[in-house]
């Protein structure tokens, strides 16, 4: 029997350590100012070789995720093909670990797994370069994840560059059941600032905090505490109001400071290394306030081949 190797791909979600949301854009998008970390919650993207793109997912919430042209893997896999020239097909499965709609950015990570596994798989040597162009393409999002460790986003949080960190952070991260939409957090925060008085299109640019960018240098986690921001926590609690009791227990049961992960509902508490990781995870889930915790550590690295796959 002969056997034709396949990729398997992992790939990390992310937290942002500070997310400013500025103007809305005569595009649509919010013009922002973000510093995303990669931790150590990942999704598997296999790819073998097969006659057309074709998915599976499996995975706790894979019921949760599209599995037609929609799924961020087939279209990176599409979108690959196409600026290749390569008329193979890929049969992709995709093991979700990352929470579906929760903030973390795991459809755009997947995309991005997808680029690398099917570049693997098709011979295609592009560069990271190339892989990184067509991941902004993709979504705003997607090209983090095939960088990881922890960077600068500007513009829509697509244009990155890595910031040196020293150590391993450590976080503890309080999954909710159910997802939310991004474009309804963004839009909630729109509504938010002209409710304030403020029109969304006349907002300042957005500015990261030195003093952020400071304590990831210096490892300094509790520096890094104080500084986390994210400007779309007030709305994402505004749209899910049990997220406040998800902040409270955490901060009170010993974490460092808890964040609203990017658009949430996922909420990353920073702790003091694994002992009060442990610790804060067990009270949150003995709480009750999260559907399920994980504790996770970062920056990890981006999105890379880990295995050959025989069929
Ligand atoms: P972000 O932080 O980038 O805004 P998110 O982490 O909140 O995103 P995702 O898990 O990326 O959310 O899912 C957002 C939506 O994207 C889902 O509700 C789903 O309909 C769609 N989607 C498309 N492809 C995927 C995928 N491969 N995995 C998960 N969701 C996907």
């Amino acid at each position: 029997m002969t056997t034709t190797p396949g990729v398997r791909v992992r790939v990390p979600g992310k937290v942002n350590l500070e997310l400013r949301v500025g103007p809305l854009r005569p595009d649509g998008f919010h013009t922002l100012a973000t510093v995303f970390q990669a931790v150590s919650l990942y999704d598997d993207v296999t790819a073998m070789p097969h006659g057309r793109i074709t998915l599976t997912v499996t995975g706790e919430q894979a019921g949760a995720v599209p599995i037609d042209d929609t799924n961020l893997a087939v279209r990176a896999a599409t979108a690959l093909a196409a600026w290749t020239g390569v008329e193979a097909g890929v049969a992709l499965q995709v093991h979700k670990g990352i929470p579906v709609a929760g903030g973390m950015a795991g459809g755009s990570a997947d995309a991005a797994a997808a680029l690398v596994a099917c570049d693997a798989l098709w011979h295609t040597g592009c560069t990271r370069d190339q892989l990184t162009t067509l991941a902004a393409d993709l979504g705003s999002d997607v090209p983090f994840p095939l960088l990881g460790g922890t960077a600068i986003g500007s513009g829509r949080g697509e244009r990155l560059t890595s910031t040196m960190t020293r150590g391993t952070f450590h976080w503890v991260i309080a999954l909710a059941d159910e997802g939310l939409s991004t474009p309804a957090v963004f839009a909630e925060l729109d509504r938010l600032r002209m409710a304030g008085g403020a029109d969304a299109t006349g907002v300042e640019e957005p500015q990261l905090d030195d003093a952020l960018l400071q304590a990831l240098r210096a490892g300094d986690a509790h520096a890094l505490a104080a500084r986390l921001a994210n400007d779309l926590q007030e709305p994402a609690c505004e749209l899910r109001p049990a997220l406040h009791r998800t902040l409270e227990v955490g901060c009170a049961e010993g974490a460092l400071a808890g964040i609203v992960s990017g658009s949430g509902p996922s909420v990353a508490f920073l702790v003091d290394g694994p002992r009060a990781a442990l610790e804060v995870a067990v009270a949150l889930t003995a709480s009750g306030v999260a559907g399920d915790v994980r504790r996770v550590h970062g920056p990890v690295p981006g999105a890379r081949a880990v295995e050959a796959v025989r069929a």
